[in-house]
């Protein structure tokens, strides 16, 4: 049996953003704050007991805090369920909430190399202490199973994959710190259960979807996939940035070639967005581009929701 929680489905800033004034951050700050969003992260588990967490926000602490699967266990003075970390990219959204996580407890990063190359690179992260906090690469297209304090096997085979994407953000126009190709700076996952076979798959950036990945997701029982922007230039046209979807590394929802149609038909069981900027007006619950992605088989998780495969 595989156990998830959605800790938070927002895109970086969250919802609302701190200096965002957009008809999304206002509702959730006033009228409507069923539309607050911590910034994307979910917590796995195969035995209700030990957990890893697929990329580590920004919001660890608060999501910590909201999530009673991942408080210590009673009667321990020092403890924490979380085993692990595994990281899909080097954003700040994904890596900041290491820094919540130096109370010295043991557990191990998995991540590519060059998303390792970008914590080396940053004495911020040694607050890690190597001799707690050990730092594993993830080799694309293998598989490998995360492994217990004590050494012994979690149950979660990983299956990693390159993925259509961009550096992070920070380090446009700067050296990456790592020597090696383009490749790894975005990457999806295969998650299963190896006791029951049960999987999902996990892309909370992607720049494109092509015919591979296509035929990867086809029949998959469950997919979480990038939902950052509901069409490319949003961000443009509501006068909040400069940078288009495709800018950031991240495909929209709409158009041709956005995920809703080129994800229709796959026989998918449950498909659901993360990742959701606050510019996104799929968003709000009664809005035309909501009632387009839900009538496609859309899911918009609210943070804390529990799923079990
Ligand atoms: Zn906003």
């Amino acid at each position: 049996m595989l156990r998830l929680v959605v800790l938070g489905a927002a895109a970086g800033g969250g919802v609302p953003q701190w200096n965002c004034g957009c008809r999304v951050c206002q509702a959730a700050r006033t009228e409507h704050p069923e539309l607050r969003s911590t910034q994307a992260s979910i917590a796995i588990s195969a035995d209700g007991d030990h957990w890893f967490l697929i990329n580590a926000s920004p919001d660890l602490r608060q999501q910590l805090i909201a999530t009673p699967q991942l408080h210590p266990q009673a009667g321990k003075l020092r403890h924490s369920p979380i085993s692990g970390v595994i990281l899909t990219n080097g954003e700040i959204d994904a890596i900041a909430g290491l820094l919540s996580m130096r109370e010295g407890w043991p557990f191990t990063i998995y991540a590519h190399p060059k998303v390792l190359s970008i914590l080396e690179a940053n004495g911020i992260f040694n607050v890690l202490s190597e001799k707690n906090v050990r730092r594993l690469p993830i080799e694309v297209d293998n598989t490998f199973e995360p492994n217990l304090p004590d050494g012994s096997p979690s149950g979660i085979e990983i299956l990693s994959f390159a993925v259509p994407g961009k550096s992070a953000w920070y380090l446009e126009g700067e050296v990456h710190p790592s020597s090696k190709d383009s490749a790894g700076d975005t990457i999806g996952l295969r998650v299963r259960d190896k006791a029951s076979g049960k999987y999902f798959y996990f892309l909370a950036a992607c720049a494109a979807i092509n015919d591979d990945l296509r035929s990867r997701l086809a029949g998959a029982p469950l997919i979480f996939f990038d939902g950052t922007v509901w069409r490319d230039d949003e961000l443009i046209a509501a006068g909040l940035g400069n940078k288009t979807g495709q800018d950031m590394g991240h495909i929209a929802m709409s158009g041709d070639h956005g995920a809703i149609q080129s994800l229709a038909g796959l026989d998918i069981g449950r498909k659901i967005f993360l990742h959701i900027n606050n510019s996104n007006p799929a968003l709000l619950h009664a809005s035309p581009e909501r009632e387009i992605a839900e009538r496609a088989g859309w899911q918009f998780p609210a943070d804390g929701t529990e799923i079990v495969l």
